[in-house]
């Protein structure tokens, strides 16, 4: 509730309400931010699964009707599906709604939302920096965002009320505000989550692809270090296969920086070089003690 007892938005619609959708939809409740919180979502069964939750007032296939009268919309489906949301809502938005999504990538985003908003539509694109390997209105809860950073990157010239309303919404989730370029963002993130993930789902795919008795032991022995590997590449697949497609760039150039220090590890373990391996490991282990020194751990 604002100060008067008159809650941040009168109509929040949330499009896409799985693990992300449902988190901030009970953030919202919990908050009591929302004096109307309506679910939309094409997944046969979600929308009916989340009213069945409690975790929202109204649920619906039909994205317009979910958006319409809306003060906020949130866009929280797989960043792919973006566009063809924003072409279809974009005329029964109200002049004055903000629009805002939790996609973990945010220049495509941009390119895929803006030109279907009409005038008088704010665009305030967001990503909460927090998640597990879930996916679904069942698996979402309040407390997910809490102490994690939120990343908001609005296009120059955005509604500063706008911005500061949306800021507001995910402050009282629990979480800390940052505000970026759209195309930094994307190189971050690059480094901080897509590599990581692209990595996870190399190694894990290369243990499955191992002959049968050794992958049986894979499994088996997988608390030594594999184990975190496969829960990251336990990750929904589609969001995954959306992100790479729609940050090509970023990944790219990143991978290749991670592709020539790889072969210098390479080398060194090929010659012998137990000083270099040993510098890295120092190095890498000061950067582990500094996100743990973050509370980011
Ligand atoms: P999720 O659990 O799979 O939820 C996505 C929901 O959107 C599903 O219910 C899905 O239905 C629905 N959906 C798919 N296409 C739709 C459409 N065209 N219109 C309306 N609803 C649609 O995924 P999530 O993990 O919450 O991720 C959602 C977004 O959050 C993504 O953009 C992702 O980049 C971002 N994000 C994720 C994380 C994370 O760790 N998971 C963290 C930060 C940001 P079906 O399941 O039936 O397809």
């Amino acid at each position: 509730m604002t100060s008067g007892g008159k809650p941040l938005f009168d109509r929040v619609a949330i499009l896409g309400i799985g693990l992300i959708g449902s988190s901030l939809a009970r953030a919202i409740k919990r908050d009591g931010m929302a004096g109307t919180l309506v679910a939309g979502d094409i997944g046969p069964g979600v929308a009916a699964r989340a009213l069945a939750l409690g975790i929202v007032d109204e649920a619906t296939e039909d994205l317009v009707a979910a958006v319409t009268d809306a003060d906020l919309v949130v866009l929280c489906a797989p960043v792919g599906a973006c566009e063809v949301i924003a072409e279809a809502i974009g005329p029964v938005l109200k002049p004055g709604c903000i629009v805002s999504d939790v996609g973990s990538i945010k220049e495509r985003v941009i390119a895929m939302v803006a030109p279907h908003l009409p005038d008088g539509v704010h665009l305030i694109p967001g990503h909460p920096v927090a998640g597990t390997e879930k996916s679904g209105p069942e698996s979402g809860f309040a407390e997910l965002f809490q102490g994690r950073w939120c990343i908001l990157t609005p296009p120059k010239g955005a509604d500063e009320g706008a911005l500061a309303r949306v800021a507001e919404m995910w402050r009282r989730a629990g979480m800390i505000i940052e505000v970026m370029e759209p195309a930094h963002h994307d190189r971050v993130l690059a480094i901080t989550s897509h590599l990581p993930h692209l990595i996870a789902y190399t190694i894990v795919g290369t243990a499955s692809d191992l002959e049968d008795h050794l992958h049986r032991e894979v499994i088996k022995f997988s608390a030594s270090g594999f184990r975190d590997f496969t829960r990251i590449a336990g990750s929904d697949p589609i969001m995954w296969r959306d992100i790479f497609l729609n940050n090509q760039e970023a990944v790219l150039d990143i991978l290749q920086r991670f592709t020539e220090d790889l072969t210098a590890l390479q080398r060194a373990i090929r010659r012998g070089e137990g000083e270099t391996l040993e510098a890295l490991f120092t190095k890498t282990r000061a950067v582990r003690q500094a996100v743990v020194d973050a509370k980011q751990a």
